[in-house]
Parts: C-alpha cells; sequence; structure tokens
C-alpha cells in the first residue's frame, strides 16, 4: 500500500514536469505600439521597445536623434568688461543642453601705438557696436609718422560719440600740435598724454580739438549744444591743451604747461566747464588763456602760475563757484582782462592770492563782480583796497601796477573805463 502510493506521486510528478517542460507553440509576435524606453536627444538615438501581445517577449527599435541643437540667442552669465571678455550662455530650445562662447570685451583694446591708429579704423567699421578704445599699456607716439607739421602729419580721427580710454595708462612723445581729435561728443579720459621731451617751448600744443562744424560758439548754453561737448575727464597732460569752437568740460584733471612760455589751457570761441582740476604753467607764461569764451571754474579747481594766472580776452566771461584758488605767484597778475569787454564774477568760496603786479588787470568795458565770501588777497605792500564796496572805476592811464588793480589798456579801445563790484564787507 505504501508503494503503490509513492509510485502514484512519482507518476504525478513526472506528469507535472512534462507538462511544464512542454515547447512553446510557435507563433507570429503581436507588437503593441511600444513605448519610448530612452528619449532622444539632439545628439545621441533614443529607444522604443515593444512587447507582444501574446507573449513575454520584447524588442527594441532606435530612436533617431534629433539633429542639431537649436540654441537660442543666448544670455550673458559672465559681464565681460572694457578689458576682458564675458561668457555667453546658450541653451538648446530641445534638449536644454547648453554651451557656451565667449562674450567680446566692451573696448577695443590696444597697446601699441600702431594698434591704436588701426583702432580708429576698426571703430568705425560697418557693424561694429563699440565705441571705446582702450589702451591696455603706455604707448608712445610715431613722432616720424606724425610730427604736427602738416594736417597730413597731425593724427586727426573722427571720435565722434567715442570714449578713448586711456586706461591710466600713458601716451607719450607726442610732437607739437600732432594730436588733433575731431569730431563731438567724445571723451579722453583716465591717463596721460604727454608731449616729447626736448622740444621748443613755446605754445606746445598736447590736444587739440578745434572748432567742430557742428559746435557753434553762438548758443553753446543749449541743451543740445551741451549734449555734444567733448569730455577731459581724469587726464594729465604736460602742454596746452588747446580747445576752440565748441563746448568743453574738463574734470579731475591735470593740465600742466611745458616749458617756458607756454600755457596750459587755451579756449578760443569755446564754452569751457573746469570741476576739481588743476591748471597749471609750472614755469611757463600763463596757466589759462582764453579769448571770446564763457569759463566756468568750478568746485575743486586749483588755478596756479608763475605769472599771469587766467587771461580773459575779447569778451570772455570768467565765473568762479565753490572752491577755487587762483594763484599767480610771478610777475604777473591773477587775471589778467584785456581786449573788453569782459566779464569776471568771483564766487565767494575762491580764493586769490595775488602776484607782484596785482590781483586784476583791467581794460575797457570790463565788469568784475566779486561776492562776499571771496578771499582776495594782494601782493605784499599792496593798496587795500583800491576799489570799495561801492565799487571801483578804472580810468584809462591807470598805473598798470598799483598793488591789486592795474591797467592793461589793449588795443582798439572804444571806453575807457571798467568797474569792480566789491560785495565783501568793508
Ligand atoms: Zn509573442
Ligand atoms: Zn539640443
Amino acid at each position: 500500500m505504501k508503494r503503490t502510493l509513492v509510485f502514484v506521486l512519482a507518476i504525478a510528478l513526472m506528469l507535472f514536469a512534462a507538462v511544464s517542460c512542454a515547447p512553446e507553440v510557435p507563433h507570429e509576435h503581436e507588437w503593441d505600439a511600444g513605448e519610448v524606453t530612452t528619449p532622444p536627444t539632439c545628439g545621441a538615438p533614443g529607444e522604443k521597445t515593444y512587447h507582444c501581445t501574446g507573449c513575454e517577449e520584447t524588442k527594441t527599435e532606435p530612436i533617431a536623434a534629433t539633429g542639431a541643437h537649436q540654441w537660442d540667442a543666448g544670455q550673458v552669465t559672465t559681464n565681460p568688461t572694457e578689458t576682458t571678455d564675458g561668457v555667453r550662455t546658450f541653451t538648446c530650445t530641445v534638449c536644454g543642453g547648453h554651451k557656451t562662447e565667449p562674450e567680446p570685451k566692451l573696448a577695443i583694446c590696444v597697446a601699441t601705438f600702431a594698434e591704436f591708429e588701426q583702432a580708429f579704423t576698426a571703430i568705425h567699421a560697418e557693424g561694429e557696436t563699440r565705441t571705446t578704445i582702450y589702451l591696455t599699456a603706455d604707448i608712445t607716439w610715431d613722432a616720424e609718422k606724425y610730427d604736427g607739421s602738416t594736417a597730413e602729419k597731425t593724427f586727426s580721427p573722427d571720435m565722434t560719440g567715442l570714449t578713448l580710454n586711456l586706461g591710466g595708462n600713458t601716451i607719450s612723445g607726442i610732437a607739437n600740435k600732432a594730436f588733433a581729435p575731431t569730431g563731438n561728443t567724445f571723451t579722453i579720459k583716465n591717463g596721460s598724454v604727454l608731449l616729447a621731451t626736448g622740444l621748443s617751448t613755446t605754445y606746445l600744443k598736447a590736444i587739440t580739438v578745434n572748432f567742430s562744424e557742428t559746435l557753434t560758439y553762438a548758443d553753446h548754453t543749449t541743451d543740445a549744444e551741451q549734449a555734444k561737448a567733448v569730455t577731459f575727464d581724469g587726464i594729465t597732460t604736460n602742454g596746452c591743451l588747446y580747445l576752440g569752437g565748441g563746448v568743453f568740460r574738463i574734470k579731475d584733471s591735470t593740465i600742466n604747461s611745458y616749458g617756458t612760455k607756454t600755457r596750459g589751457l587755451c579756449a578760443y570761441s569755446a564754452y569751457v566747464d573746469v570741476t576739481n582740476s588743476t591748471i597749471v604753467a609750472t614755469n611757463g607764461e600763463v596757466a589759462i588763456h582764453v579769448r571770446d569764451t564763457v569759463l566756468n571754474l568750478n568746485n575743486g579747481t586749483t588755478v596756479t602760475s608763475p605769472t599771469h594766472g587766467i587771461q580773459a580776452y575779447y569778451q570772455s566771461t570768467l565765473t568762479t563757484t565753490g572752491t577755487v584758488t587762483i594763484t599767480a605767484a610771478g610777475a604777473g597778475y591773477d587775471i589778467y582782462l584785456n581786449y573788453g569787454p569782459n566779464t569776471v564774477n568771483i564766487g565767494s568760496g575762491t580764493s586769490i592770492s595775488g602776484a607782484t603786479k596785482g590781483v586784476f588787470a583791467l581794460t575797457f568795458g570790463d565788469e568784475v563782480t566779486i561776492a562776499d565770501g571771496a578771499a582776495i588777497t594782494g601782493p605784499a605792500g599792496g593798496v587795500e583796497p583800491k576799489y570799495t564796496a561801492a565799487g571801483y572805476t578804472a580810468a584809462s592811464g591807470t598805473a598798470s601796477t598799483n598793488g591789486y588793480v592795474g591797467w592793461s589798456k589793449g588795443n582798439n579801445n572804444t571806453s575807457d573805463t571798467a568797474h569792480i563790484t566789491d560785495n565783501r564787507p568793508l
């Protein structure tokens, strides 16, 4: 009985095994619609997986790559500076991938005179949007090519709308009158522009900006004219800054003369605003010489000369505002007026130290007004004041030296009177 049971169990087991091991019935797989198991990207194919509806079988088929990346316009992820490239990051609109490219630096950078010269051609090239030329090193002027002797030998780039950033560097070795940028609404800033050493020392010009066609003296106080102003910002020169026919702003700068019988700043038929700057004729004849010009000396400005401080000729107007110091240490006047009438307004924060000859030289028709608070110190031994609170009227022939006020007769006098209104308390 026991033996029979074992036999029956063995048979059952064998039958079970026989059924389980039976070969599958062959059939045509019926594939379903499949599903994307690996999405394709722009660079790599994907994969689709199909399942048979009749068995467990699967198969895969590749899905073609979606093709080249579709880059967007990108955005600047690291800002460029005038001298270093930035980074622009592009994103693929298909796969979300990224790539980067350099974002061009903001200025055309130059390190030699040849590059400096070429940069002005490059910056005017079609499609060029940059507006700054930047010195990345000191450069030496090509004085053989541009010696300033003729128009052809003068370097006169059109700088309309441009900025020349000297980058704290120096252009040295400039020949007299050789650097004469043209145009309007331009800026030269942040460095030194120096004449060559050993030049003759008469009226040397380091930078000449003269009579742009679209800048006129006629009405330089309008917004439109002021908007065209040429700006010198943070520059140092060792020769005359020679300006004419336009609106000029000078700030945070040091303008020095060159040698003897030279001037610091010269302006003709111009409107000149000077702020926080030093205008000096270290060994020269006069620190500032203007004709037919509106000259505003604003806060922080110092005018120093061993001879005359300021010469203002031909219907010029001089106004001082804020803290302004005028020192003419030697054999001249602080403010030398000639070919009048000229107008002078001395503000309350102005200090004037008299030269040997005197504080003012007057000529016909001049009107000088001194605000209360101005500090005026005449030369030692001078008679203070020749003028009074009620005013002082100079007459023709007044001695050219009287301590404070002299007489500068000039040419073609039409009226031999001039007037000082001194509003300081007696
Ligand atoms: Zn199947
Ligand atoms: Zn992509």
